[in-house]
């Protein structure tokens, strides 16, 4: 399903992509691993190599996989016959945000959704930018559940850019929300085979100042969280809203004797849509 391609449309408008925009990044998959190279996100076929058997490793073309090249030991080359041939590999893309040779997604699209993150589009609307995108290129859809997971991925990282912020939320007369917010991971294994792993990630928010900040976390605990709570409420806070929780019962009296508990239905992401929808723990 593609709206862009309805027939009475203009040809010139047909295929109309975002991505277009982004042509010099975009263009092709080498377009595109061009530039995570000089971004140095990925390495290169220059990038100082592993060793191997007290050797550097030698890049090898791998046509298929996701960088087009693998480190190889390069033992093999000695021409002694008793020399020890060990043809250890390293795939540089393993491990990584664009892991694994059995993944699908292009170096291309996944920069393309990159973008998309930035521009905190909606996921419906990447899905149906990237289907014009690949139809103009003659490739096939990519599922709805690949953009998804490449989401989570990337607002995986920001949490965790955002968690290096040092300071306090809340003051006097202010009110502080604490929330746990559940993710599902999908992690990718070679294969089919997905496994799913749920995340937690608490929130602390407040309300006055529309700002906050997000954690992931071991647990949903009181030892998992409150730690967090303590370092990053600001200690003249007077209130705080939670859910009713058992966890967070008593949770006040490690602000201070002055600051009141309240439970409340409110999620943060409630709090933020309403109020800010710009501010980073936007969930949309
Ligand atoms: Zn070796």
């Amino acid at each position: 399903m593609c709206t862009n391609n309805h027939p009475n449309l203009h040809p010139k408008l047909k295929n109309f992509s975002i991505f277009n925009s982004f042509h010099e990044i975009l263009s092709t998959n080498e377009a595109a691993q061009n530039f995570l190279e000089e971004l140095k996100v990925i390495p290169s076929r220059t990038s100082v190599p592993p060793n191997c058997c007290d050797l550097p490793m030698k890049v090898e073309k791998l046509s298929g996989s996701k960088l087009g090249w693998i480190w190889r030991c390069s033992t093999k080359a000695t021409k002694k016959k008793s020399a020890k041939c060990c043809r250890k590999s390293i795939n540089p893309a393993e491990n990584t945000f664009f892991e694994g040779r059995m993944c699908r997604i292009s170096l291309q699209d996944i920069v393309a959704i990159v973008i998309c993150f930035i521009l905190q589009m909606k996921v419906t609307e990447v899905i149906e930018n990237l289907r014009s995108w690949r139809h103009q290129r003659g490739d096939d859809e990519l599922s709805c559940e690949t953009v998804v997971d490449y989401f989570l991925r990337c607002r995986e990282i920001a949490e965790i850019i955002s968690s290096h912020h040092v300071g306090m939320f809340g003051g006097e007369g202010k009110t502080v929300q604490i929330d746990e917010i559940f993710l599902t991971k999908r992690k990718y294994h070679r294969g089919r085979v997905t496994e799913q792993m749920s995340i937690v990630v608490l929130g602390i928010y407040c309300k006055e100042d529309k700002s906050g900040i997000l954690f992931k976390v071991d647990g949903k605990s009181k030892q998992d969280l409150w730690p967090y709570i303590k370092k990053f409420v600001n200690p003249t806070t007077s209130r705080i809203c939670t859910d009713n929780a058992k966890q967070y019962h008593g949770v006040e009296k490690i602000i201070s004797s002055s600051c009141t508990h309240h439970t409340t239905n409110h999620s943060i992401a409630e709090f933020v849509a309403a109020d800010d929808r710009t501010n980073t723990i936007n969930r949309s």
